[in-house]
């Protein structure tokens, strides 16, 4: 029987996992016994704990060896360059599709904001608050080791591009550091395999747990906000990376969203963008072609600062508390939005609820009060899932086409059908 489910491509298995959970979790809450969906939670832990496990170790591994391969250091700077502008860019698109959505969708119309006591203009929450002078100067790591032990990506990613540069600078004698940092990035791979295998069962729990966990009377009131939110983010994947990929890379986007779908369902499951990062790196490039140069650079990168979907989530949280208060937001506000929750997307975390924990910072900078942080508490690991798989497509998108402007990408590899 085993042997029979692993014949079995593992996104199929996932998948199965999924709609599984869905059916088993729907049925267990519709009968009242959601307590016993809830007690499916250890099993989506220990999955959650042993992706999270490869995080640090495969940042670290692939970009040291990725930079290490990458001899012209013009190149490496080019790579930055794109990389940086093109996340900017579908950043920015997200937080107008966000502001958009809710001005069409208006969730926020008829609901009465609770005053939760956080006043908003010029008192966001400290904790959340970010400035650009923090976050250079936070990119530095003053300890390495414990850059990597909080999992402080960027930090580790500077770390790991200044030891790849001293490497190749070191030459001959940098040579057995070189093929140490490759042979560790193959067998990390291999470690991502075996907990892939563990995947299906992983998001079969965490489903379940979600589900289980869901209070249906707040949902129902506050149903329309999710609805913006998941028809906010289609739109982004659709229409922005869609296109992108058909319109400025002449890529089938088919291929594309078949090759990550694994990555999208850890994404959705586990709601962390930097714990999916293994599965999106493998997906990327097993799957798709894209070769470790640019999946080693872009990607971790990505994991951290480019966040469309909670980027989204910002527009549509400003929107829906405008309307609540009946007023109309200026240009000037739109216009701060668009910056504050770029810079907040930016900013935010890639684990669960990040999202919701820097909207003070968007909603304080044009004078909004807080009261939607409290009605979209219960209902934030729903909108967080799909914020995830949004942000992990869009950084799986902007690694295919930085490759292929970099002549990186095997399109043998892209046009075949996806491998284990
Ligand atoms: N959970 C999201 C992520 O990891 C961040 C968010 O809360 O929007 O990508």
């Amino acid at each position: 029987m085993w042997q029979s489910w692993t014949m079995i491509t593992l996104w199929k298995r996932i998948l199965i996992a999924f709609l599984l959970a869905v059916l088993i979790g729907g049925t267990l809450k519709a009968a009242g016994l959601g307590t016993i969906a809830v007690d499916a939670q250890p099993v989506g832990l220990v999955f959650i704990n042993a992706i999270k496990m490869l995080m640090v170790p495969i940042i670290f591994t692939t970009i040291v060896s990725g930079v290490t391969s990458l001899h012209d250091s013009n190149k490496l700077g080019r790579l930055g360059v794109k990389t940086i502008g093109l996340y900017f860019l579908t950043t920015s698109f997200a937080v107008i599709i966000g502001l958009v959505m809710g001005g069409l969708l208006e969730p926020g119309a008829g609901i009465t904001l609770p005053d939760p006591g956080l006043a908003g203009g010029n008192a966001p929450d400290p904790n959340a608050s970010i400035s650009l002078r923090d976050l250079l100067i936070g990119l530095v790591p003053s300890n390495p080791v414990a850059a990597m032990a909080e999992g402080n990506v960027l930090q580790i990613i500077v770390f790991a591009v200044l030891t790849g540069i001293s490497i190749n600078m070191a030459g001959s004698k940098g040579e057995p550091m070189r093929k140490f940092f490759d042979s560790a990035t193959e067998v990390i791979f291999k470690l991502v395999f075996i907990i892939m295998e563990l995947a299906p069962f992983g998001v079969f729990a965490l489903i379940v747990w979600v589900i289980g966990e869901l209070a249906i009377d707040e949902l129902f009131s506050l149903v329309w906000i999710v609805v913006t939110l998941y028809a906010a983010c289609l739109v982004q994947i659709v229409l922005v990376y869609g296109g992108l990929l058909t319109g400025y890379g002449r890529l089938n986007p088919r291929k594309f969203f078949r090759g990550i779908i694994d990555a999208q369902v850890v994404a959705f499951s586990t709601a962390t963008s930097a714990g999916t990062l293994p599965v999106t790196m493998a997906n990327v490039e097993r799957n798709l072609g894209v070769s470790s140069q640019v999946t080693s650079f872009v990607l971790p990168l990505g994991a951290t600062m480019n966040m469309d979907g909670t980027a989204i989530y910002m527009g549509i949280a400003a929107m829906f508390t405008a309307q609540a208060l009946g007023i109309d937001l200026t240009m000037t506000q739109y216009i701060t939005v668009i910056l504050t929750g770029t810079l907040a997307s930016i900013g935010a975390a890639s684990i669960p609820s990040a999202g919701l924990i820097l909207m003070p910072v968007v909603l304080s900078s044009v004078g909004l009060p807080l009261g939607a942080i409290v009605l979209f508490f219960p209902i934030d690991r729903l909108m967080d899932m799909m914020r995830t798989l949004t942000n992990v497509t869009g950084d799986a998108t902007i690694s295919v086409l930085v490759a292929q402007s970099e002549n990186e990408l095997d399109m043998a590899v892209f046009d075949a059908d996806p491998v284990e």
